[in-house]
């Protein structure tokens, strides 16, 4: 098994949703964690399906039933694991607070929902999760604990996308978290945090590994484990190319920039306290740990001219249009004092002379497409004409060493000569090729670019 093996402090293991989807899959978990003893914090997604129901419920359901049948669902997905404990009654009596706080905040928000009634609301799920995945450790022999982590993750109230306040975290893990982690398996949730006035907020939709990073970050591990349903990180998403293979070993800016730019398999953010603490990340898959995984790290043996391709979809680009900005000055500083006054954040950007295109960026809870504000499309507006496109995807092609290599762009263009792709972003890094294309023919497109150029 390839978990990390370091003396001195000890390592941080994040288990995803479906690795705690069941009775089964989290004594997986339990026996991973048991098999090395230097693994004490653990951090744990909501099981499988539950950020999604919650998410339903925070958006506000006014019929009745489909709310009384999303409840009965979350009943079922947490009393299935709590049938199978030796001592359910340890934890019964929490699990069914925390599902009734479910149900009064579901009919609350099915009159007026709101970012800061969603964030209560989705961080039940990792609330329930982590007191079955202690109880099951505790049943198994292991002395676990849960933590409640809202004690330690402090954010900004920004609900649905908090920012890590990264001094306070320090000091509180300090505090609160690593006295309680050198006796014991500490069990703790991903997602979640707590502003400074003690409300709940949320990272953003698969901010778990974030927070696995954050944590582990603030407690100065020695390493941190991201245990999902893939042996690693592999070439493209196998569900999207099956031939797809995995890549042992990756540096932080290659997997920063996969992330960056959609691969699921991690949270945007992820890598970056573990890159500012220089942590190593292993990433591995939880049903099969014996398969190995990948290793992220600063310094790497291969630097691949291609490394690997991401797909990231729900993408909204704004068009905007205006003959006076043909040699005129001023006119891309008029639009991003708008775009900033309305702090709206700009992915990707292509220019030609009377036109600007760029995509907006999202990592919001509530899922769905990023929107332009009516207010800030108004502002524009008075500047130049302004189109907006949704359904697109952006795909892109990571690897080392772009700019300096010829004719590869050839090979990536002619590939998809058949395809109509909405916006290219070249040249402006080393690392990376990346453009927009419409949802429907997104898939079809990295399968295609997949087999030229990482298959035999
Ligand atoms: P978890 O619930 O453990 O956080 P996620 O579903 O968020 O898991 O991420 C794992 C998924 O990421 C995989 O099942 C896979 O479909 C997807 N994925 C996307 N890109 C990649 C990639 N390059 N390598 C491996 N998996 C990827
Ligand atoms: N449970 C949260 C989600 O589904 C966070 C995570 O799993 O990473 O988005
Ligand atoms: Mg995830």
């Amino acid at each position: 098994m390839s978990a990390i093996n370091v003396t001195g402090s000890f390592n941080v293991a994040k288990f995803g949703g479906t690795s705690v989807a069941n009775f089964e899959s989290m004594s997986r978990c339990a026996a991973i964690i048991e098999n090395n003893p230097n693994t004490k914090l653990i951090v744990s997604s909501a099981c499988s399906g539950v950020t999604n129901l919650l998410v339903e419920l925070a958006n506000g359901v006014q019929d009745k039933t489909r709310r009384s049948e999303l409840l009965r669902q979350l009943t079922e997905i947490h009393h299935a694991i709590l049938d199978e404990l030796a001592d359910p009654v340890a934890v019964e009596k929490d699990i069914h607070t925390i599902l009734d706080n479910i149900a009064s905040a579901a009919e609350a928000a099915s009159f007026q929902s709101s970012a800061k009634l969603t964030d209560h609301l989705v961080a039940c799920g990792e609330l329930m999760s982590t007191h079955l995945l202690a109880q099951i450790l505790c049943e198994r022999g292991t002395q676990a604990v849960r933590f409640d982590i809202r004690e330690v993750l402090r954010t900004t109230n920004a609900f649905g996308k908090a920012e890590p306040l990264l001094d306070e975290i320090s000091s509180l893990a300090k505090e609160k978290l690593i006295p309680l982690c050198h006796s014991q398996v500490v069990v703790t949730q991903g997602f979640i945090g707590a502003d400074r006035e003690g409300n709940t907020t949320t990272l953003g939709r698969g901010g778990s590994d974030y927070s696995a990073a954050l944590i582990a970050e603030s407690v100065q591990a020695s390493g941190l484990e991201i245990w999902t349903d893939v042996p690693g990180i592999y070439t493209t998403d196998p569900r999207i190319a099956p031939k797809a293979s995995p890549i042992p070993e990756i540096s932080f800016s290659e997997a920063s920039e996969m992330a960056n730019f959609g691969a699921k398999i991690l949270h945007p953010s992820t890598l970056v306290p573990a890159l500012r603490h220089q942590i190593p990340v292993f990433v591995g898959s939880s049903k099969e740990p014996e398969k190995g995984g990948t290793w992220i790290r600063q310094k790497v043996e291969s630097s691949p001219l291609f490394r690997a391709l991401a797909l990231r979809c729900n993408q909204t680009m704004v068009t905007l249009r205006s003959a006076n900005m043909f040699h005129a000055y001023g006119f891309l500083a008029k639009v991003f004092e708008i775009l900033a006054k309305h702090k709206i954040s700009v992915d990707l950007i292509t220019t030609s002379e009377i036109s600007v295109s760029l995509t907006l960026d999202q990592t919001d809870t509530s899922g769905g497409a990023p929107e332009l504000p009516e207010i800030a499309r108004k502002e524009l507006e008075e500047l130049c004409t302004v189109d907006i496109e949704h359904n697109l995807c952006l795909v892109a092609l990571i690897g080392n060493n772009m700019s300096e290599s010829k004719g590869y762009a050839k090979q990536v263009f002619g590939t998809l000569e058949d395809f109509n792709l909405r916006m290219i972003c070249y040249g402006a890094s080393p690392h990376n090729l990346c453009f927009l294309l419409h949802e429907s023919v997104s898939r079809a497109a990295i399968q295609k670019l997949h087999k030229e150029l990482f298959e035999d």
